[in-house]
């Protein structure tokens, strides 16, 4: 870690890679100022941050220095290649691995309010001037300097035929053949907010996400699901911490793909829906005040309605509450249900900033998907079943499930 400590703007955040050992990631604070989050001043209590010293946090608003997540955001995909792992099949196949798959993966869970366009403007593998080997690229490894020299050899590279300041955020799709099987290491990395990135034409590389080989396990649902590291990835460009901790994805489960990225389609928690910008004011309820209230959830899969209950604990956590149904891009949820978890804005990315909570704990779950985690799978609420807090006064109540599959929730806080 200590040699991240010189360096200010930047951050850096590991890949998730389900059933496969895991880093830390370590970083560094990007700087302070907002995203495009949508709130009013009934939410005040709710806009929970952490402290200075947490280097990706889940406090809103989003830290300055990552890509907008909102509107049109323009990705430049480079796809590289190297002398000792010289591209297989051509540069665009590789690009086919992931487009246009993420950007609807995107449109889908922003409701159309990220306008992600994907843009390949050498049609060719670059080749970098020296062998893969040489650069010294590991998992998770400080990029200084390996990362550095890489950066800098892309951009030298590239430049001739790229405007780099036409762009939002970079994607380097290395050659799958280069390094180690995903399998085995998790390369893929993605640097977010980083000022002290290799300036090309006048503006710093900031926001860039590193693809390595191929995430396939075998499970033959590669051709369907093997993109989805790009949008984990990307999630870091746009500020979001990983979720998935040294035991995996033990801490939040399928329920993101901050956590989990390998196998079943899944999508972000309500919480980081908020966060990116993804939903209006009225959709998200600060619930702060003593007594007994009832609100109304709409599936978060689908667009309009109310999404989320937000109950502070103090000014840096609180749970969330949602509805979580098998639609959308949730296509492995096989208990739909409220979803009750903690976001704490004071816990580090990869340090388990959401918990869930699991309504049937040690049942081994509900799913048989490969890559799923299957303890959280049933960790949905389903009408008549109750979250306790009694240490905080909190209970939360699923009261009842409509026939258009809407949920009310009773919410006492004392
Ligand atoms: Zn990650």
């Amino acid at each position: 870690m200590a040699a991240f400590v010189s360096v200010s703007a930047l951050t850096l955040a590991v890949s998730t890679s389900a059933g496969i050992g895991r880093l830390p990631p370590g970083a560094t604070a990007a700087g302070a100022a907002p995203a495009s989050l949508s709130r009013s001043s009934a939410h005040g209590p709710c806009m929970i941050t952490g402290g200075a010293e947490v280097q990706m946090s889940e406090g809103v608003p989003t830290s300055h220095g990552y890509s907008r997540s909102t509107g049109t955001v323009r990705a430049l995909n480079l796809m590289v290649d190297f002398s000792d792992a010289p591209g297989e099949g051509t540069a665009l196949d590789r690009y086919a691995e992931f487009f246009p798959q993420t950007r609807n993966w995107f449109r889908t869970s922003s409701y159309g309010r990220l306008d992600y366009r994907p843009e390949a403007p050498v049609r060719d593998w670059l080749r970098m001037p020296k062998p893969f080997a040489e650069y010294g690229i590991e998992r998770g490894a400080p990029f200084d300097p390996a990362y550095r020299e890489l950066v800098e050899d892309i951009v030298t590279t590239a430049d001739p035929e790229v405007d780099f300041s036409d762009y939002d955020l970079l994607n380097i799709l290395v050659t799958p053949n280069a390094g180690p099987s995903a399998l085995d290491t998790v390369l893929s990395v993605t640097f977010a907010g980083n000022h002290e990135a290799p300036v090309a034409d006048g503006v710093p590389v900031a926001n860039a996400s590193f693809v390595y080989s191929r995430q396939d396990d075998g499970s033959g649902s590669y051709g369907r699901t093997g993109y989805r590291v790009l949008p984990h990835e990307n999630g870091h460009v746009f500020g979001l911490p990983d979720l998935y901790t040294q035991e995996g994805g033990g801490a939040a489960g399928h329920w993101d793909i901050m956590s989990e990225d390998w196998g079943a389609n899944n999508d972000l928690v309500g919480w980081h829906k908020w966060k990116l910008g993804w939903l209006d004011a009225n959709q998200v309820h600060c619930a702060s005040t003593p007594g007994t209230k009832e609100y109304d959830l709409t599936p978060l899969a689908r667009p309009g309605g109310p999404k989320l209950v937000f109950l502070p604990l103090d000014a840096r956590s609180g749970y969330a509450v949602e509805l979580r149904t098998r639609e959308g891009n949730d296509e492995a949820v096989c208990r739909p249900g409220v979803l009750i978890y903690k976001v704490d804005a004071d816990v580090d990315t990869g340090m388990g900033p959401v918990k869930v909570y699991d309504s049937r704990r040690d049942s081994g779950g509900c799913t048989r998907s490969p890559n799923v985690h299957a303890e959280l799978s049933d960790a949905a609420f389903t009408p008549g079943e109750t979250f306790e807090d009694p240490r905080n006064g909190v209970t939360i109540t699923v009261a009842s499930a409509d026939l258009k599959g809407d949920h009310a929730i009773r919410v006492t806080r004392h």
